[in-house]
């Protein structure tokens, strides 16, 4: 089996240094693993997600020289496959709907209510009341049914550098696996599109390292084939912060615009 990496990128602003760093790394790991790097373009935030950022993805891996194997794959176009597999997890009695606001959640929780490793208010929450129960319902995962689902085995992963890591969903709380306003989420869309491209080896920056955990999670509950990981050191700002597009971390195409060459960037974001 061909060894298969994917780079999938939101298009919600264009490409910073970051991602620079981030696509590079994936191509140089295909390329040692002589294997194929897929695009998937992860656009299902129908607010953020815009066509011409989604193009311009495009035009900057092919001004990085990078190309990528096959039709460009779109999670707007996949809706489909995670409504299959959300009736799935929905079959077992493993969701169900919430109609709390994120205000609702807030005025709930106690001043040191645990969080999610992304900082999100940690559910369930208890006494937490909808303000509108009639509005729209995200789908939640009900996190202690799905652990007692997957019976006595360790849930872990297999990180490129470190090897078997312990995998800890239970830090997500019922993690969201359908919006308000996208029948999906970033986990299960993720999880359902590396399986349904056959990814063997996912790539990607270390902010999504405790999500691999909620992957692995959806992975057995949905019979999914277990890729192998490597999370990525994160390229530092001047002062020391994340890079960012909300930061205003430069485009590389503003950078191109005022002369940086390929070698440029390369040279910015150091050894891969
Ligand atoms: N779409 C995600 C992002 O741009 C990356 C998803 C992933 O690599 O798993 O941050």
């Amino acid at each position: 089996m061909t060894p298969t990496f994917r780079f999938a990128p939101s298009p919600t602003g264009f490409l910073h240094l970051g991602h620079a760093l981030s696509a590079v790394t994936v191509w140089r790991a295909a390329e040692a693993a002589g294997g194929r790097v897929l695009l998937r373009i992860e656009d299902i935030d129908p607010v953020r997600s815009k066509p011409e950022f989604a193009a311009a993805i495009e035009e900057d891996l092919a001004w990085l020289g990078l190309s990528w194997s096959g039709p460009v794959a779109r999670q707007s176009e996949r809706f489909d496959l995670y409504a299959a597999a959300l009736a799935r997890l929905d079959a077992m009695g493993l969701l169900y709907a919430c109609r709390l606001s994120r205000a609702d959640i807030a005025a709930a929780a106690a001043p040191d209510a645990p969080r999610d490793p992304d900082g999100a208010l940690r559910l369930p929450i208890a006494g937490a009341v909808a303000s509108d129960p009639d509005g729209p319902a995200a789908r939640r995962l009900r996190m202690d049914k799905a652990l007692a689902a997957l019976g006595p085995e360790r849930l872990s992963w297999r990180e490129q550098d470190e090897g078997v890591v312990a995998a800890r969903p239970q830090d997500w709380g019922d993690v969201v696996l359908a919006r308000k306003e996208t029948p999906t989420s970033y986990h299960l869309a993720v999880a359902v599109d590396d399986a349904a491209q056959g990814v063997t080896d996912v790539v990607r920056g270390r902010d999504l390292y405790a999500a691999t955990s909620v992957h692995r999670l959806l992975q057995r509950l949905l019979d999914l084939p277990e890729p192998v990981y490597r999370h990525h050191r994160l390229l530092a700002a001047p002062d020391g912060d994340k890079l960012s597009k909300s930061r205003g971390s430069p485009s590389l195409r503003s950078l191109r615009a005022e002369g940086w060459t390929r070698d440029d960037v390369l040279r910015a974001i150091g050894d891969v």
